[in-house]
């Protein structure tokens, strides 16, 4: 009951209004939309529908806040993105109850996930005073080169609904260092985290305008006449392949600066002389953070054929072991799939590689009752032909593969379109560098089951983007280089 309640306060706390020019406001046609809670299947509350003229309103925000965002001198944004930083961490509580209750994850992963989504604003808090710039003399010594970083300008911003508040403030953070204004387009499935973010950066002092969130249920409408309008400079986007190649398609249109944070498959490979027991605690971060849906989830793991079989009766084990359950219950470890569509996927994908030979040692069947909830699953002794080698999962499932030789892990992890992350288990530092120099992604976890961090760059290459997020990098993507050729009279002090 008492967390009932606390759950029901938390809902009731969050603004459901668009946030617009520094006011919450209802959509134009006062539309709603419902947001649901996975574990049970029925909404949580609704929220304001936007149309496409409520996103051409945020534009206007953005384009109109955009110049003296731009002067305001950055010791003044890098603490509207410290007092943010605070106000998350002192929120924590009720922050992770909202994002467990739209998004499903355990409340221990929502509250991992705030941790890292606040940092992108420490991180930039201290970045947005160190944006330079250069000076030098040209070869024949007859000119200096001056370049100067400026905002990019107005950017549009889309987030996915698998880290509601991660996937917003590794773009939000950088663009308010920088100087940019933002329309931020989060997932219509979680939107709450995002408003809630919103809030906090209203009261941690962000001027009217500089942020502005939509949220809608048809995504390509809102966001058409926005990417198609000129005075939008950037779109950043975070989420399916597919999609990122649609929207870059539009943003073509107007030359926008792009940045796409696309689907992985990421491979984890275990060689004959990797501590096995690291490589299943490593495993389990890697496949069952966030329940699996995550772009840097391990959708594939290529073992020696030495160690295979143990590994997977061990991984079988230690997996088979979570706790499912509802994310707000005490010690829940797996939370359920978004939805329904995603728990299909992912019964499909287990059905057809046991269809052509794998041997389930775990899981492998989605759970009865309400709710989206599928087993922890290991499959053992999956053949080359299963769909789920070539395809992102996207939820609590762990296939199992075994090499002969170096050469052939690195041919099998690099055997797919995407190249966002790949996890390497070895001791053996020379082979450590040998395979990760000739593996074709982003990033690289050695001897570590997870990447993320606010202080390094984060993307993929190949059909998983480019563009990076964190970082030294991720501040560049909201920067424009100018170059000043300056013509300085001979008798310079020289
Ligand atoms: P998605 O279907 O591509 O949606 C992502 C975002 O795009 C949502 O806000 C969605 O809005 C919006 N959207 C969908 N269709 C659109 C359209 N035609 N025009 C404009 N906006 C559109 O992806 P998802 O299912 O939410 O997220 C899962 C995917 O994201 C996975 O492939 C995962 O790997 C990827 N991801 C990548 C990273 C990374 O950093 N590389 C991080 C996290 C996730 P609505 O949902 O409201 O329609």
């Amino acid at each position: 009951m008492g967390t009932q309640t606390s759950e029901q306060s938390v809902i009731e706390g969050v603004k459901k209004q668009l946030y617009i020019g520094g006011e919450w406001r209802d959509a134009a046609e006062g539309g709603t939309l419902g947001v649901e809670d996975p574990s049970t299947g029925e909404d949580l509350c609704q929220v304001a529908d936007a149309q496409p003229e409520d996103a051409l309103a945020a534009l206007d925000a953005a384009a109109e806040a955009q110049k003296d965002w731009a002067r305001h001198p950055p010791r003044e944004r890098g603490e509207i993105l410290r007092r943010a930083f605070e106000k998350i961490m002192q929120r924590m509580d009720e922050l992770a109850v909202l994002m467990t209750l739209e998004m499903g994850k355990p409340i221990a992963d929502s509250k991992a996930e705030i941790t890292y989504a606040a940092e992108f604003f420490r991180w930039y808090s201290e970045q947005a005073v160190r944006i330079g710039g250069s000076y030098s003399i040209s070869p024949d010594g007859a000119q200096r080169i001056i370049t100067m970083k400026q905002p990019v300008g107005p950017c549009l911003m889309i987030t996915p609904w698998n880290f509601p508040m991660a996937m917003g403030t590794r773009k939000i953070g950088p663009a308010i260092a920088a100087g940019c204004t933002m329309v931020m387009k989060p997932a219509k499935q979680t939107p709450l985290s995002m408003l809630a973010l919103a809030e906090i950066l209203e009261e941690s002092g962000l001027p009217a305008g500089v942020l502005n969130v939509v949220v809608g249920s048809s995504s390509s409408d809102v966001v058409a006449p926005i990417i198609s309008d000129p005075r939008l400079r950037k779109l950043t986007f975070t989420g399916s392949t597919p999609v990122g190649r649609g929207l870059m398609e539009q943003a073509s249109e107007n030359l926008l600066r792009v940045s796409m944070e696309l689907g992985g498959n990421a491979p984890f490979l275990i060689f004959d002389d990797a501590d096995v027991d690291a490589a299943i605690n490593g495993a389990q971060v890697a496949k069952m953070r966030n329940v699996g849906e995550a772009c840097t989830a391990a959708n594939r793991f290529h073992v020696a054929s030495s160690v295979a079989d143990q590994f997977a009766e061990k991984l079988a084990e230690k997996l088979g072991s979570m706790k499912i359950g509802r994310g707000t219950e005490e010690g829940t470890q797996v939370g359920p799939l978004i939805d329904e569509d995603q728990r299909g996927k992912v019964q499909e994908l287990v059905e057809d590689a046991v269809g052509k030979g794998a041997k389930a040692l775990v899981g492998a069947q989605k759970m009865d009752g309400q709710g989206y909830f599928y087993q922890p699953t290991v499959l053992n002794d999956v053949p080359k032909e299963a769909d789920l080698r070539y395809e992102e999962i996207f939820g609590p499932v762990a296939p199992v593969f075994s090499f002969d030789s170096e050469e052939e892990a690195i041919a099998a992890a690099n055997d797919t379109e995407y190249g966002l992350v790949a996890y390497v288990y070895t001791r053996d530092f020379d082979r450590a560098i040998r395979v990760i120099e000739r593996l074709q992604t982003g990033m690289v976890g050695l001897n570590q089951g997870m990447v993320s961090n606010a202080a390094a760059p984060f993307g993929g290459i190949k059909q998983s983007g480019f563009g990076r997020e964190g970082g030294t990098e991720g501040i560049e993507e909201y920067l424009e280089t100018k170059y000043v050729a300056a013509n300085l009279p001979a008798e310079a002090p020289f």
